[in-house]
């Protein structure tokens, strides 16, 4: 088995434990999604921690959909955990941060939300995290608040402010440590603003977060 790693802006590899996800944290994106928007405790869902894609590699296109769709997304990496994590604490166990992409076979998620099903093979599919370098937390002067964006093929698709944020990221630690143990290894994805939409092969993907840094990959055309 190998270690899955992310690379760090210090050159170094940081070893990955698991992918956990929030779900609609951001009010515009829950209403384009047709939910509700008002404070609900969040929810989560996770992929396997060998879906990271780094180093701006191409994304193949991945089959069984028609609309593959981006998100983008602040994530968080642990550098400890534990259960029950009160949130003034949280932000202790943040190793870092970094620019990452929830990428989503949306017709498979439409199809498992109207049947009951679970959304595994709509967000955990293969390659379906590109993430851009994990900046240490002393470098990054506020993880709650900054521009975040996403253009495709140089147009604006994706902009919103980490500060929309429905929970925050101490919040979001807090809330899943009381659903299950958080160690060391752990990237969170904190959720996506309003603006997702479909990618084709071909497609560039540029995303951007103020004081935290980039991730960029390509569609690749599955010859
Ligand atoms: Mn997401």
């Amino acid at each position: 088995m190998r270690t899955i790693t992310v690379p760090t802006s210090l050159g170094t590899e940081f070893p990955i434990r698991r992918i956990l996800c929030v779900g609609r944290n951001y009010a515009e994106h829950a209403r384009e999604m047709g939910g509700n928007p008002d404070r609900e405790p969040p929810f989560f869902f996770s992929k396997p921690a060998d879906a990271v894609l780094t180093g701006g590699a191409d994304m193949p296109y991945p089959p069984a959909t028609s609309a593959l769709e981006h998100e983008i997304e602040l994530v968080v990496a642990l550098a400890s955990g534990g259960a029950d994590i009160a949130a003034e604490q949280a932000l202790d166990h943040v190793w870092g941060y970094a620019v990452g992409l929830d990428m989503t076979r949306r017709d498979l998620q439409a199809e498992a939300k109207r049947a009951g099903r679970p959304w595994d093979m709509a967000k955990g599919f293969d390659h379906s995290a590109p993430i851009g370098l994990l900046v240490p937390a002393a470098q990054v002067a506020n993880p709650n608040a900054g521009r975040i964006t996403l253009h495709v093929g140089g147009s604006l698709r994706q902009q919103g402010d980490l500060a929309q944020m429905t929970w925050s990221i101490a919040e979001t630690i807090t809330a899943l440590s009381r659903l299950i143990r958080l160690a060391e290894g752990d990237l969170i994805f904190t959720g996506t603003p309003a603006g997702v939409g479909k990618v084709e092969p071909g497609d560039l993907l540029e995303g951007e977060i103020e004081g935290v840094g980039t991730v960029r990959t390509r569609i690749a055309f599955n010859l």
